[in-house]
């Protein structure tokens, strides 16, 4: 009963947000409950987790967290320890998890390890052609009046931004606040893309299973950027399979990492080239009509422009509704 309620708990746990490299942060507590025994099947070479579950270094809860495996994830069984604790294989990691919540089975894992690029679109500046330069804001906004202000903004400044929120973040928005907030950006010419349903790691998931946490929930587009900008082979398949391309980044201002407005916006002002993608995060200091002002500013003063609000695919009418589906040019 307890294992059952910690299970539920640790499901029902919000896990966006998390900031690349911070995947601990949002991390669940799987394991919490220490080992059960669980006897091991004579022939089982595969563990399916039951929920969501920490990958460690070692055999215990003290040893350092590699990933979080979302309930339902196939690992290979390596080895097991006295103390319950399985050594496996997901993706291309190798780490130990608590056999509390691991079902075991005789089938082999699909985690799709030998996957072949299909040639799907995939590059850092997405479709972003133009000699200008687009920002891009990740996860989830801090508050309501924080996303509208920064919507504002760009509406009157005839500037279109690229808003990557999850849809852990839209769900959250719409039970708090009764707001899409989705459809509130692409109403204000902005681009909304996809960013996964609960921001995990898609590599050590099997293709279906990535493809899973690019539905349901999540933003519905056919441009997708994974958390963590972490992508294999397995991850490129399940972008495939969900029918979206993937578009990353080549400017990193890591405005998570220095949680500091003045270097945040000066790092997105000289990092930038004509056509550059720039990522920042919707919870961090870019993401302020002051610090976009000042970014503008002083792009101007490289002479550099940024990206324009959503005025029809010429370019020409008045700020309308972004469509969910991005031409492959980018109108900026
Ligand atoms: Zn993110």
């Amino acid at each position: 009963m307890t294992l059952l309620l910690l299970a539920t708990a640790a499901l029902a746990a919000p896990a966006t947000a998390a900031p690349p490299g911070a995947a601990d942060a949002a991390v669940l507590a799987g394991e919490a409950a220490g080992p059960a025994i669980v006897p091991a099947a004579a022939k089982a070479i595969t563990g399916i987790t039951t929920a969501n579950l920490r990958l460690r270094t070692g055999a215990g809860t003290k040893y350092k967290v590699i990933n979080t495996l979302p309930k339902g994830t196939r690992v290979k069984l390596v080895s097991k320890k006295s103390n319950g604790w399985w050594k496996v294989t997901v993706g291309t990691r190798t780490g130990w998890v608590s056999s509390a919540y691991l079902t075991l089975s005789t089938k082999a894992t699909t985690n799709a390890l030998g996957y072949i690029s299909r040639g799907l679109t995939y590059r850092d500046k997405g479709p972003n052609k133009s000699s200008r330069v687009v920002l891009t804001f990740d996860d989830c906004p801090k508050t309501l009046t924080a996303f509208d202000a920064v919507l504002k903004y760009a509406y009157a400044n005839n500037i279109g931004l690229v808003l990557a929120p999850t849809g852990a973040c839209i769900s959250s928005f719409r039970s708090k606040y009764g707001v899409n907030i989705a459809a509130r950006a692409r109403a204000k010419g902005q681009w909304v893309i996809n960013h996964s349903v609960s921001h995990v790691d898609l590599r050590p998931l099997s293709c279906a299973a990535g493809a899973k946490q690019l539905q349901g929930s999540g933003v519905l587009s056919n441009y997708g950027r994974p958390p963590y900008g972490a992508l294999d082979g397995s991850v490129e398949c399940a972008y495939a399979t969900a029918g979206m391309n993937i578009w990353t980044w080549n400017v990193d201002t890591e405005d998570w990492k220095v949680k500091n407005k003045a270097l945040t916006v000066s790092r997105a002002i000289n990092r930038a080239s004509a056509g550059s993608t720039v990522l920042m995060h919707m919870q961090w200091y870019g993401f302020s009509p002051d610090s976009i002002r000042q970014i503008k500013a002083g792009l101007g003063k490289r002479g550099l422009k940024l990206c324009r609000a959503y005025r029809g695919s010429d370019n020409t009418g008045p700020i309308s509704s972004a469509p969910r589906y991005l031409p492959s040019s980018l109108p900026c």
